[in-house]
């Protein structure tokens, strides 16, 4: 009996706690394209258990019609960060001024190193535009530590073909994007230590996550169902964990979809304003003003 008591109390302790949840009713547009909402921002409070994580917006599935131009935004720069688009409905079209570009399916992901800047737009992509249809996908922010901040920026394009899908159950699949899982590495390369996992189920069943103490952990419903110490949560919910504890005990439902963030936080100070992240305010307008003098390149 001793023992049985023992073993369950080591086992809570392992277990990391919710610390916060948020959730939002509200979308907003972003260019004319990104219907989203905005469900991770940066603040003094939460960054120490988001980090490395700084913004997510979700722009949940959306009908579109045929357009004769394609929707989006425009020619606008980022410094010191990384943006991460997961597209899972319609396709996203994408240039920047380091020669990167491409188009992104469902189920790929394009991990954009905006670094010491870079300039890029974001559209739906031509083909998706003609034919119109239902539109979802999520951005992230990922920042950059302070020693990277200024490195080169870098464009990888992650196609579905190229990541790895492990099964937790019949009809349940996770796919590693970045980091590890087990044994299983994504194809990612990233500049401090991340796991992104996405989940989609189709069986209603319980399922253990396992990660590093100390890191910070999020999880994001894009749809379903999902029960963690007993809550229920539902889609567009964004769950917090705190930094302690190396395992997560999940129930998904039989329709569930969400998006795993991981990774160990990067503890400096962090300066967030539009479309750059830096260290302090005067390398805040120290960015703005290089964009403006066009030391972030052009289209
Ligand atoms: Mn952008």
């Amino acid at each position: 009996m001793v023992k049985v008591l023992y073993y369950i109390e080591v086992k809570v302790r392992e277990l990391k706690k919710i610390k916060y949840t948020y959730t939002s009713d509200q979308k907003h547009w972003v260019g004319d394209g990104f219907y989203v909402y905005g469900l991770l921002r940066p603040s003094e409070e939460l960054n120490k258990f988001i980090s490395p994580f700084i913004m997510l917006d979700y722009a949940s599935p959306k009908e579109f019609s045929i357009s004769d131009h394609r929707r989006g935004v425009g020619e606008h720069p980022h410094r010191g960060i990384e943006t991460v688009t997961f597209a899972y409905q319609g396709e996203v079209e994408h240039r920047d001024s380091s020669g990167g570009g491409g188009v992104i399916k469902p189920g790929d992901v394009q991990w954009m190193t905006a670094g010491k800047g870079i300039v890029h737009d974001e559209f739906h992509s031509e083909e998706f535009s003609k034919k119109g249809g239902v539109f979802e996908m999520v951005q992230l922010w990922i920042n950059l530590p302070k020693k990277h901040k200024m490195t080169d920026p870098k464009y990888q394009e992650i196609s579905s073909a190229i990541i790895p899908t492990i099964s937790l159950g019949d009809k349940i699949k996770l796919r590693v994007i970045a980091g590890n899982f087990e044994e299983t590495k994504g194809p990612s390369s990233t500049f401090t230590k991340v796991n992104l996992y996405d989940i989609i189920s189709k069986e209603n069943k319980s399922i253990s996550l396992k990660f590093e103490n100390g890191t910070n952990t999020i999880i994001l419903i894009m749809s379903g169902e999902l029960k963690v110490e007993d809550q229920n949560f539902k889609d567009k919910n964004i769950l917090i964990f705190e930094r302690e504890g190396s395992q997560i005990d999940l129930k998904v439902s039989d329709n569930f979809k969400g998006l795993i963030l991981n990774g160990e936080p990067i503890n400096e100070p962090i300066v967030a304003q539009g479309p750059f992240v830096m260290n302090s305010k005067e390398e805040i307008f120290q960015a703005f003003s290089d964009y403006q003098n066009g030391k972030m390149g052009r289209l």
